[in-house]
């Protein structure tokens, strides 16, 4: 199988004035192209840590992270939508970065703003939402870069 990202024993230990936190300890595992992986555990076992070190993000204390070239999309925890900007501005925002804006990608984004109920709403700003709908404005966001690897941090915790 084609392996897209590797985990190799790795380890991330976080400092703070408080002492030292062990995050993730020897961490062993591999994702092939067109697999599907769910990461569950309590509060505080480490998931965020381990897509934060998968994204690259953060260096592993020990080990190593591998990946094969591939583009990472990264659905944080929190939405991290701006408040200033509309849904519609928000959701761009990736694609307006990547001076990736033209009529094809407009039309991606009209239809996904559709599909995910959120048309109605593009000129609304994130207040204006409840923390659902914030949550799909979010993944909008990410899905629209068509990324490689998806990585989404309780994407469905709002719903
Ligand atoms: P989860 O996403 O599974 O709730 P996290 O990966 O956020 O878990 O956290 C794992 C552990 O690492 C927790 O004990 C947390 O307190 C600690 N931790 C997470 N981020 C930091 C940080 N930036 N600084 C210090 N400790 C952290
Ligand atoms: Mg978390």
């Amino acid at each position: 199988m084609n392996e897209v990202l590797q985990f190799e024993n790795v380890s991330m230990n976080y400092h703070t004035k408080q002492g030292e936190t062990v995050a993730v300890e020897d961490l062993t595992f591999s994702v092939s192209e067109g697999e599907f992986v769910a990461i569950i555990g309590p509060s505080g076992c480490g998931k965020t840590t381990l897509l934060s070190l998968a994204a690259g993000l953060l260096s592993p204390t020990k080990g190593e992270v591998k990946n094969s070239g591939v583009s990472f999309g990264y659905m944080l925890q929190k939405d991290h939508l701006f408040e200033w900007r509309t849904i519609y501005q928000n959701v761009i925002l990736g694609l307006e970065i990547q001076h990736r804006l033209n009529e094809k990608t407009e039309a991606r984004v009209e239809k996904m703003l559709r599909d995910y109920g959120l048309w109605r709403f593009r000129n609304a700003h994130p207040s204006e939402l409840s923390g659902g709908m914030r949550q799909r404005a979010a993944l909008i966001r990410t899905l629209l870069l068509e990324p490689d690897i998806l990585l989404l941090d309780e994407p469905f915790s709002a719903l």
